[in-house]
């Protein structure tokens, strides 16, 4: 029987997480922890029966705890009632967080020794170089759930060391794809919101129609994989069926196909190195066609300047990550327009400290600061 521990249990990621625990026996929830959404937080509880729950809104949590007076779980509350919930001791601790506010929380889960099954890419975005350091040190693997990452994870199982050329990392290329610099200009929340293929939280979502995501993305592949920037090429594949994919020394490339379901990946980081149950069936005859072109870097900033950010190195990353979590919530508050998204993380990456010896806590001080130059400027 192996241990869970979910962070974000009530989020798009941790939600499927459960539905994949519930038709998996060997697996069982020890812990769960979420923001503020006690309603749905009781319920999982009562069905999922774990020793401790966290919330992180104090009220809510307070809320929670009487709600549940009746059973044996204990509630926990505030980021220190995250991080206790993750240090739980878990066998596996999903990360399912959305942004930054991931980051503590599985620093404190890795010190614990559990693996950690990767969704809250923000982690490897902003401290990808420490969060190694700290993995080989406690001798704890990192499990990639992001459908991508997953996809490269799996067309390397067995490959020799040094047989690795270049990772293709697909994108579906969102709901704007295709369309120029004067059509964004007055796309809503609402449109961004719709995703073609998937059906994420709002924040991924519109950094999915920005590239952002894929920005994102590269980033943590150079973490997970150890390969440079100009070893990863993004295509935009719209059906999202393919993964990714991996080029070896010899021209070969291996990806991994699928519907577009994330309980694939959860569950293959949940049951790894064994395959679990059925999730989905992919009919390629359905399909018929599968398309790739190259992404529009003109028109989608966001993603050329996440490169920039990994390429430059430091605290670049984590000052875009935190520029584009504030300038994401505020396009979604209706304050900003969508083009502007790309033009305050370029400009507040600009903006950021040039370090390249960082603690954990100079990333963190480079992301309020990035936060506090985009809100200023809105
Ligand atoms: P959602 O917005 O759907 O869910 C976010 C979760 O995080 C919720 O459970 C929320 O709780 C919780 N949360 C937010 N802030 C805190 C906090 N400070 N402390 C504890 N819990 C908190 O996001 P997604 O599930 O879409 O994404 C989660 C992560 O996974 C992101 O990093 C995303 O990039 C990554 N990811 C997501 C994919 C997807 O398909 N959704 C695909 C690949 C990666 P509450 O609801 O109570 O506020």
């Amino acid at each position: 029987m192996k241990k869970i521990a979910i962070l974000g249990s009530t989020g798009s990621i941790g939600t499927q997480a459960l539905e994949v625990i519930s038709k998996n026996k060997d697996l069982k929830v020890v812990s769960l922890a979420a923001g503020r959404n006690i309603k749905l937080l009781e319920k999982q509880a009562r069905e999922f029966c774990p020793e401790t729950v966290a919330v992180y809104d104090a009220a809510a949590a307070k809320e929670l705890r009487i709600a549940l007076k009746d059973t044996n779980i204990k509630v926990l509350s505030g980021e220190r009632g995250v991080i206790e919930a993750a240090a739980c001791g878990a066998d596996i601790v999903l990360t399912a967080i959305v942004g930054i506010a991931g980051l503590r929380p599985t620093v404190a889960a890795i010190n614990a020794g559990s693996d950690i099954a990767l969704a809250n890419k923000e982690t490897m975005v902003t401290a990808g170089s420490i969060i190694n350091r700290l993995c080989k040190e406690k001798g704890v693997r990192i499990l990639p759930v992001d459908s991508e990452h997953s996809a490269i994870f799996q067309s390397l199982q067995g490959a020799p060391a040094g047989s690795l050329k270049k990772i293709i990392l697909t994108a579906s290329g969102g709901p704007f794809f295709g369309k120029t610099r004067e059509e964004l200009e007055n796309v809503t929340a609402k449109q961004a919101l719709k995703h073609p293929n998937w059906s994420m939280g709002a924040k991924i979502t519109v950094d999915s129609a920005t590239l952002m995501n894929k920005g994102l993305e590269v980033i943590e592949a150079v973490h997970l994989f150890g390969v440079r920037p100009s070893d990863i090429e993004v295509l935009v594949h719209r059906q999202s069926i393919l993964h990714s994919a991996v080029e070896f020394t010899d021209g070969a490339v291996i990806g991994q196909m699928g519907t577009p379901d994330m309980k694939i990946p959860i569950q293959y980081a949940f049951t790894y190195p064994q395959r679990g149950g059925r999730i989905d069936n992919l009919s390629l005859a359905d399909i018929g066609t599968l398309t790739f072109c190259r992404p529009d870097t003109e028109v989608f900033r966001c993603l050329p300047l996440c490169v920039e950010a990994i390429e430059k190195g430091g605290l670049y990353p984590a000052a875009v990550n935190g520029a584009n979590e504030m300038s994401v919530s505020l396009f979604l508050e209706g304050k900003i327009k969508f083009p502007r998204i790309a033009e305050l993380n370029g400009a507040a990456m600009e903006n950021a400290a040039d370090k390249k010896d960082y603690s954990l806590e100079d990333i963190f001080e480079a992301d309020r600061a990035a936060r506090q130059y985009v809100s200023d400027r809105a």
